[in-house]
């Protein structure tokens, strides 16, 4: 049983506008309009998928590509909207390489948000939110997702915690702390989305800041297993886990 159907291998963009309509026509932007006419060498009739990040998929054609104009027209919808789990991410920044790889893994495993924080032993402290905001979105292209990963803006630690929600959990990974492995902690049932999952810099949490965290009522501190991994590894881990046990993954 193969879950390819006839339009999965058509080039798909995200066209953020108002919501697309049979009939209606919209311009990409310059990086489309370059991706489409020397990368791809697509031309004018051929057709692609395109979603806006809330109102499903849809079947689209090219009707002008050159160097002025890049006009799309929607045929139909061929998906319904699902959204995300309400799942964040709440991450240090680390070196370039390592943090774009971050952001797009956690957007391919399907994370809502994607908030940047600063801890007390964060050496990069500062991001171009709109360079990153374009990787989540040509992740979100390129793995399916209906819905766009949202870069949130920069913020210390303690302002975030401040203004979690109290219905929301924080799953706390936290090395060498003797906190119970999350496999198990999730199987536990009581953790399910809304959850934020935090992940700590390069150089972990420094004891005030776990101390602190540890505190809080919406926090369940996990283990990622006995080794110490790097800040882009234990995110993708500890989403693995979590979609897999309480998100989209297992059956409905
Ligand atoms: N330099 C620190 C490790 C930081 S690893 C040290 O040597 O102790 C970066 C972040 O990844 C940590 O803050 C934590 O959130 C997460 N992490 C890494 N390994 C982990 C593990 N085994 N269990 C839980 N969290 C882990």
């Amino acid at each position: 049983m193969g879950s390819e159907n006839v339009h999965s291998r058509l080039l798909r963009l995200f066209v953020p506008q108002e919501p697309p309509e049979a009939g209606g026509v919209c311009a990409l932007s310059d990086r489309q309009a370059h991706y489409l006419r020397n990368v791809m060498r697509a031309e004018v009739g051929q057709n692609l998928r395109v979603f806006d990040g809330t109102s499903g998929e849809w079947l689209a054609q090219i009707k002008e590509l050159n160097k002025k104009n890049t006009l799309v027209s929607f045929v139909e919808k061929i998906r319904e909207q699902v959204n995300s789990p309400d799942i964040y991410v709440l991450a240090s920044p680390v070196k370039k390489e390592a943090f774009d790889f971050m952001i797009e893994k956690a957007s391919e495993l399907g994370a809502k948000a994607f908030q940047p924080i600063i801890c007390n032993r964060t050496v990069i402290q500062r991001i171009n939110e709109d360079r990153l905001q374009t990787q989540a979105v040509e992740a979100a292209e390129q793995c399916e997702r209906l819905d766009v990963m949202r870069i949130l803006p920069i913020k210390p630690l303690k302002d975030v915690l401040e203004s979690l929600p109290l219905d929301k959990k924080l799953i706390f990974c936290i090395e060498r702390a003797q906190a119970p492995m999350i496999i198990q902690r999730l199987q536990g049932g009581d953790i399910r989305p809304p959850l934020a999952v935090l992940i700590g810099p390069e150089g972990g949490f420094s004891p005030e800041e776990a101390e602190r965290v540890s505190a809080l009522p919406q926090a369940h501190p996990v283990s990622l297993g006995p080794r110490i991994l790097r800040a882009e590894t234990a995110l993708v881990s500890a989403l693995t886990c979590v979609q897999g046990l309480v998100g989209d993954w297992p059956p409905k």
